[in-house]
């Protein structure tokens, strides 16, 4: 029976290299190869003109290259894209392209569903199914880089963790994806550029810190009360907020780099005085920005977003203290494309 061909972009430059010396060629070779699965983006060994004919079989023998098709592709009336991703195993995610005056940004999955429970997150609603590989977050980032160029003229600015799934659940292929997506042979894009967002895991917080990661990180903050956050974000439960603050006091001492906090604001949930003085103190913790964000209703009413006065109110107390706010409005709401709203639903 033949044995099944492995996936040959799951191999590292150096282990690609120590398959061509295996196979008595040069190791060299392996950059070759590289550089066509990865800054050349090829679909089939057929492509791979500078490698010889017989060299070509043989990988053909032995591996495939898997690729993810854009299957279904939206446009909204402001401009924003999504696609609907088609996994080699028909899985869908989505990914989001967002375009402001000066730059465009791509919101990409980590992981088809999610693993956790937020109560306000359609993805949350789809059970998680499995982890994306290193070439699925990718493809899915060269994807949006090439509808960037075609319809707004530039290349891809910047990139957001904040599609589908939590991304420190999946965090050595977050980490690999990274690495090629900054890689010259891949991307090129500065790390700097780049914001993994996460529901908040302090364990994983601290790992990221002790790689010394240079992008930057923001954490589903939502409140800064243990008892709201834990009945919103129920998995919360097992990570109080003084475990969060340790970890992100830890973050900024081995990195120096200033967090992003997102937050939701709902009627009744966490729109009083003590939300927001909770959040102040919070925001003390280590240097930090807030961002406000809009919230995209999901269904049934349990969250609803608060009125205009308690955003006011959020804003004015955060600047009082000298705590950067921005406030973020939802891109992409006719197509189902904002924030929380990816479920796989076609509009
Ligand atoms: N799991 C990661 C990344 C995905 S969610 C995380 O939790 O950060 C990306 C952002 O969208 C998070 O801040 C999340 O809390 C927010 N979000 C989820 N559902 C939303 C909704 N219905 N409206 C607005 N923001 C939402």
């Amino acid at each position: 029976m033949m044995s099944e061909k492995k996936d040959i972009r799951a191999l590292t430059k150096t282990e690609l290299r120590e398959f061509f010396v295996s196979e008595g060629d040069k190791a060299f070779r392996g950059n070759q190869v590289y550089e066509w699965l990865w800054s050349k983006s090829a679909h089939s060994f057929e492509d791979m003109t500078n490698i010889s004919l017989e060299t070509r079989k043989m990988l053909e023998d032995n591996f495939v290259i898997n690729h993810i098709k854009v299957d279904h592709m939206q446009r909204s009336s402001d401009g924003t894209v999504k696609n609907a991703v088609k996994l080699h195993d028909g899985l869908i995610v989505e990914s989001v392209l967002i375009p402001t005056e000066s730059r465009t940004t791509a919101c990409v999955s980590s992981q088809v569903g999610c693993s956790l429970d937020c109560n306000f997150c359609a993805t949350a609603r789809l059970k998680k199914m499995r982890n994306l590989n290193p070439d699925e977050i990718f493809d899915q980032v060269a994807a949006i880089n090439q509808e960037s160029l075609l319809y707004y003229n530039h290349k891809l600015s910047n990139i957001v963790f904040m599609g589908m799934g939590e991304p420190l659940m999946n965090y050595n292929n977050v980490l690999k994806a990274i690495e090629k997506i900054t890689s010259p042979e891949g991307l090129g894009i500065s790390p700097r550029r780049i914001t993994v967002s996460t529901s908040g895991l302090p364990k994983m917080i601290k790992k990221l810190a002790d790689d010394e990661v240079k992008f930057n990180l923001a954490v589903s903050l939502h409140s800064a009360i243990d008892e709201v956050r834990s009945e919103i974000m129920p998995f919360s439960k097992a990570f109080p907020l003084k475990d969060l603050k340790e970890s992100l006091e830890y973050w900024y001492a081995k990195t120096e780099s200033r967090v992003t906090y997102e937050y939701v604001v709902w009627k009744g949930i966490n729109d009083s005085k003590e939300a927001i003085n909770a959040l102040v103190k919070f925001c003390k913790y280590i240097p930090c920005k807030v961002n406000l964000i809009e919230y995209n209703p999901i269904d049934d009413g349990d969250f609803q977003q608060a009125n205009q006065q308690a955003i006011s109110d959020y804003i004015s107390i955060l600047e009082m203290n000298d705590i950067i706010v921005n406030v973020r409005r939802s891109r992409g709401k006719d197509i189902d494309a904002a924030c929380g709203q990816l479920a796989n639903k076609k509009s």
